[in-house]
């Protein structure tokens, strides 16, 4: 069934499904992998695989403190890689890029040191109802530790920003804003260049969590003009463990660093200690050398297919997706019904079918997708709602993947 699937394919996409040997699986003893929960984590091609697999067995070293040849190598190797992220964000300097363990530690890092370096009891950030918990409790902990409060941008029903609200949030007590670039649960694509431009009419700057626009879209950190972007590398083909906090130099110059300890400093006395240059000054402890290495390939990967084709694809597959899902009775699709504004993930639910069920029923089909609150439980509440089924595509997904998740939406259904 799958090799029938495979040959039915226009060529661009079997060469692209072809980096992924995960897609070939059977589950079940019959039903081909339909995997469909690309917002959660993507599949890694060979290439990402293999070059990890090659530091490991041939470069392996730890970085930065050595004299010695592998040593060297591997050093080489890991600031290759943050070459490869400048180039991908289009940042301006590589000492821009901190290698964080992914989306939610970026976030921390910036909650914490600007907190501590520009906030004070009373002083407000502003994020957006449709925000992941990352982006909720990370300010939250700031919160609680120095009475920082949250202003909340509310959304319309069909889940867009409502900019009107968001401007007139700001205040004398705004510090920053947070938001993210793409929402995970409604795949509604925030209109981030006028966020970032009325919070700098007000002076205040901006972090944009990028978890989920990073994989679908062309990101140009200069032409959107945020002061600081989050995203995980394994959203992007990329191995677990490891994401990039970027971080205009400027903003970055004036935060104290996040946590102590090898590589983050100059020198140390127990009197006094001096911290290392950027980005250094954010990276304590050993980096996950070999994971930067697996990034700058799997960028690279993406890169060399080019963001703009695999956007053009995956919207195509987006809008399909909307226009099949709509001929299943019952259906409700959430987030916005124009696809320019809908990006790659697509949250539904399907008459009084709880959502569980219809996830574990797919799942029996080969078919997988995401159930649940998606880390964003007070948009459900603004939703009224428990939970959602998720779609969510990527660049290897194919219109034969939404026949086969309708068909088997319509199967579950019909057992109700
Ligand atoms: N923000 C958004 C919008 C996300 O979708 C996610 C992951 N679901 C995160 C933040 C957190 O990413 P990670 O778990 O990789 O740190």
């Amino acid at each position: 069934m799958q090799t029938m699937q495979i040959n039915s394919l226009p060529t661009q996409e079997k060469e692209w499904r072809s980096a992924f040997p995960i897609l070939n699986k059977v589950l079940y003893g019959k039903y081909p992998l339909v995997y469909l929960d690309n917002a959660a984590t993507t599949q890694k091609p060979r290439q990402v695989v293999e070059a990890m697999t090659e530091e490991y067995y041939n470069v392996n070293a730890n970085v930065h403190r050595g004299v010695h040849f592998l040593s060297m190598q591997a050093t080489d190797l890991h600031e290759a890689s943050r070459e490869t992220v400048r180039r991908f964000l289009n940042a301006r300097s590589a000492s821009e890029i901190v290698f964080t363990r992914g989306t939610t530690e970026s976030i921390n890092l910036v909650a914490s040191c600007f907190g501590q370096a520009f906030m004070k009891e009373g002083d407000e950030v502003i994020i957006s109802e449709m925000e992941h918990h990352s982006n909720i409790v990370s300010w939250q902990l700031l919160g609680e530790s120095r009475g920082i409060k949250l202003r909340i941008v509310p959304i319309t029903d069909d889940g867009r920003i409502k900019m009107d609200d968001y401007e007139k949030l700001f205040g004398e007590r705004t510090k920053i804003v947070s938001i993210t670039h793409v929402s995970n649960v409604l795949g509604t694509v925030n209109p981030v260049r006028d966020i970032i431009r009325i919070a700098h009419e007000h002076g205040v700057p901006v972090l944009i969590d990028g978890a989920q626009s990073t994989p679908h879209m062309p990101i140009d950190v200069q032409e959107l003009d945020c002061d600081f972007f989050a995203f995980s590398g394994h959203k992007v083909y990329g191995p677990t463990g490891i994401g990039v906090l970027y971080g205009k130099e400027e903003w970055l110059d004036r935060l104290p660093p996040y946590m102590g300890g090898g590589e983050m400093i100059k020198t140390v006395s127990f009197e006094h200690t001096t911290y290392n240059d950027l980005p250094y000054k954010f990276e304590a402890g050993t980096p996950d050398y070999v994971a930067s290495t697996g990034l700058a390939k799997a960028l690279d990967f993406v890169t060399s297919i080019g963001l703009d084709t695999i956007q053009t694809h995956e919207r195509d597959l987006t809008d399909y997706a909307m226009q099949r899902l709509m001929e299943v009775e019952d259906m409700n699709i959430f987030g916005p019904k124009d696809v320019s504004l809908h990006d790659a993930v697509i949250s539904f639910q399907v008459g009084n079918i709880h959502h569980l069920d219809m996830g574990t029923l797919l799942d029996r089909l080969g078919i997988a997708v995401r159930t649940g609150h998606h880390c964003a439980e007070p948009l459900m509440h603004r939703l009224g709602i428990e939970g959602t089924c998720r779609a969510s595509f990527a660049l290897y997904n194919t219109r034969e993947d939404v026949d086969a998740l309708v068909e088997g939406i319509k199967r579950v259904r019909q057992m109700f």
